[in-house]
């Protein structure tokens, strides 16, 4: 499929690069493509960023059938820009589309589209310490119909945002808060799937932690309420005994690219890596026997989270020194060394756009 490319006339200003946020200045053009029963996946075009319309039946807007995805494209010092394990994500997308009815795309094809974007684009991508372009592709049903079940039709778009440092103010932990009132997700359903509605439904529970001075939630799995399954938007990992620990993927849990990164690094060094259960009170009782070393959450936004509080109905645990583990931080600082090719990437992990 050849991609239509139609530039802007009126370019917009670039944003100065150490003066930015998150998810609100966005790139003068975007990616398109429509898909219809008839035609399937077609007319892919790069086109100026503008406005979707859309009737108010339109499917998306009444039953969530919208999934999406999350990458980064970096530049270099030397000048170059390059993306962190961008097949990872399009193969994600499309497992995603499986679980919601949503029809394959050519993954080969979006990556290729995705690139010839970013190419159109390439000033946009901010030189900064600790700043990258954030990349949001997306899908979402398009049929204006009030009936439920699948749309027959849908648009594939992706857009971009040049985002500021995470951590502009310091790599600090954040507190976080156990609910037993809400689940995010239960085994079975979309818990595992980068869908809109498990956002929607994380919200109350974030709100609540919130107002009592947590920064994120953390989640029990949606059966017992027992075991740990992630925070926030993140994946969640613990360092007990020296061993690193993260949830397994039963279904309910996001199969993170920075969780799979984590682990395939953390091995590389020799560290004694597990995915398994782990329930809540395990980690209590960890820390009260002094065993609980770090927690830190991980996601392609902060790449890696410390945590330095944790609260569970009326007990708060303190984790570390009040700043980041060094396991954290060694972490944190292997991977964006990668993604901003500080060091080689010996894993094959960066393509270069
Ligand atoms: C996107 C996401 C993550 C992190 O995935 P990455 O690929 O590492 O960015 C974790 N949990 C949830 C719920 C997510 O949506």
């Amino acid at each position: 499929m050849e991609i239509a490319i139609t530039k802007t006339e009126h370019p917009k200003p670039h944003p100065n690069s150490e003066k930015l946020h998150f998810g609100t200045i966005f790139t003068d053009h975007m990616f398109n493509m429509d898909y219809s029963v008839e035609k399937g996946w077609h007319h892919p075009r790069i086109e100026p960023l503008t406005a979707i319309e859309m009737h108010p039946s339109t499917m998306v807007l009444h039953y969530g059938q919208a999934i999406f995805e999350g990458l980064k494209a970096f530049r270099t010092d030397r000048g170059q820009i390059q993306l962190f394990r961008p097949e990872e994500n399009f193969k994600r997308f499309n497992t995603s589309a499986r679980a919601l009815c949503i029809p394959e795309f050519d993954k080969t094809f979006a990556l290729h589209a995705l690139k010839e974007l970013i190419n159109i684009e390439r000033d946009w991508v901010p030189g900064s310490s600790g700043t990258s372009l954030y990349i949001r592709p997306t899908i979402i049903a398009m049929d204006p119909f009030l009936g439920v079940r699948a749309s027959h039709t849908y648009r594939f778009f992706i857009i971009l945002c040049p985002v500021g440092a995470y951590y502009a103010e310091g790599f600090n932990p954040v507190k976080i808060w156990v609910t037993r009132n809400h689940v995010r997700a239960v085994r079975g359903g979309v818990g595992n799937v980068k869908t809109a509605g498990n956002y929607a439904a994380s919200l109350f529970a974030g709100e609540e932690a919130h107002k009592q001075g947590y920064t994120q939630v953390l989640w029990l799995d949606g059966v017992e309420q027992k075991y740990v399954e992630e925070v926030g938007s993140m994946n969640i990992f613990f360092v007990i005994d020296d061993e690193l620990i993260t949830p397994m993927l039963t279904g309910s849990i996001l199969p993170g690219i920075t969780r799979d990164s984590v682990l395939k690094l953390a091995k590389q060094w020799g560290m004694k890596c597990i995915e398994r259960r782990i329930s809540i009170d395990e980690v209590m009782e960890a820390s009260s026997s002094g065993r609980l070393q770090e927690i830190f959450g991980s996601g392609t936004a902060a790449v890696i989270s410390p945590v330095g509080e944790l609260r569970y109905d009326d007990n708060v645990i303190k984790i570390g020194s009040g700043l980041a583990g060094p396991i954290a931080n060694k972490m944190f600082n292997a991977i964006t060394d990668i993604q901003y090719g500080k060091i080689k990437d010996t894993m094959g992990w960066t393509m270069t756009v």
